[in-house]
This record gives structure tokens, C-alpha cells and sequence, in this order.
């Protein structure tokens, strides 16, 4: 096959970030199914940002949420026994967006590994903290709970995705 972009007829098989795609070996251009070329594409933009492409998905939905102001996202470190969380604010006093995450987040948790919960505290502000709910203290929990709840953050996402009807 010839490249669509360039061209050249260089194209040949090959993994980025774990899928299988078709490359252009002359401009780079990549062929291969819609969804993995997006998720590719995101995990490009992940890189650029500075993101951790595994808490990727749901930062970018929640930035995109009007008037919630991310403060921290983390992709969770099951070595070091810290679970993924994200931190936000709300910039105003409308608590309607929270709500239809809270909506989405009951609707995520019938397919999760782990059940999900927002937290609520207080940081010269009050600041919500996105996490899993795991029961109990933090020293209990194992490398392997924390990394099943790394998998549940795709399907989170999407359920976020449909609730708000985030379009990108
Ligand atoms: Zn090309």
C-alpha cells in the first residue's frame, strides 16, 4: 500500500504503545482501526502534557468539565501503595456538574473492579478528590487492589464521556 499522507510506499507493520498498527516508515503516518488510532492519538497527547496516560482519560474529562479546576491527578502507584485519584475544585457555586458525575460514578461503579467515591475535604478551599473507595486503611491495601483499580479508570471515563456528552 502507498501512504495516504506522503506517498511512499514504505509502509510497514509496527507496535506503538502496545497495539498493532500499520506505519509509514517516510512521515510516520499510522493506519489501523478508529478506536486504537485514537487511543493512540490520546496517548500522544497524554506525553505532551506531561499526563500519566493510565489517569489520561479521566483528567481530560474532567478538565473539560466547565467549572471544575483540577488541582492534582494521580495514575496511582501500586508499589508504593498510593491508589489513583483525582483532586478538584469548583470554581463556582453550581454543584449541578457534580452531580451528574456523582450520577456517573454510580452508573461506573456496576462495572468496576472496585467501587469509586468522591471524597470531600478542605484545602483553603473545599476540594474534591475522585478515588476508589477501598474500606480500609491505606496500609492494608495490597499492590494488586490498587492495580485493578488502574484498570477500572477506562471505564470510568466512559461512563463520565456519555454523562456529559463530552464530544472531541
Ligand atoms: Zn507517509
Amino acid at each position: 500500500m502507498n501512504c495516504k499522507s506522503c506517498g511512499n510506499s514504505n509502509v510497514a507493520d509496527s507496535i506503538v504503545y502496545g497495539y498493532s498498527v500499520k506505519e509509514c516508515q517516510v512521515c510516520g503516518y499510522l493506519y489501523g482501526e478508529s478506536t486504537i488510532l485514537k487511543k493512540i492519538e490520546e496517548l500522544n497527547k497524554a506525553k505532551e502534557m506531561g499526563i500519566d496516560p493510565v489517569i489520561y482519560p479521566l483528567h481530560t474529562l474532567l478538565s473539560k468539565v466547565a467549572n471544575f479546576k483540577i488541582e492534582y491527578s494521580c495514575p496511582g502507584f501500586p508499589k508504593e501503595k498510593i491508589a489513583p485519584y483525582i483532586s478538584f475544585s469548583i470554581l463556582d457555586s453550581k454543584l449541578n456538574a457534580l452531580e451528574q458525575l456523582i450520577q456517573a460514578l454510580i452508573q461506573a461503579n456496576k462495572k468496576t473492579k472496585v467501587h469509586w467515591m468522591v471524597e470531600v475535604t478542605f484545602q483553603k478551599q473545599l476540594l474534591y478528590i475522585l478515588k476508589p473507595n477501598f474500606h480500609h486503611d491505606p496500609y492494608h491495601i495490597s499492590v494488586e487492589q490498587i492495580s485493578i483499580s488502574q484498570k477500572d479508570i477506562e471505564i470510568l471515563a466512559k461512563e463520565i464521556e456519555e454523562k456529559f456528552q463530552i464530544v472531541f
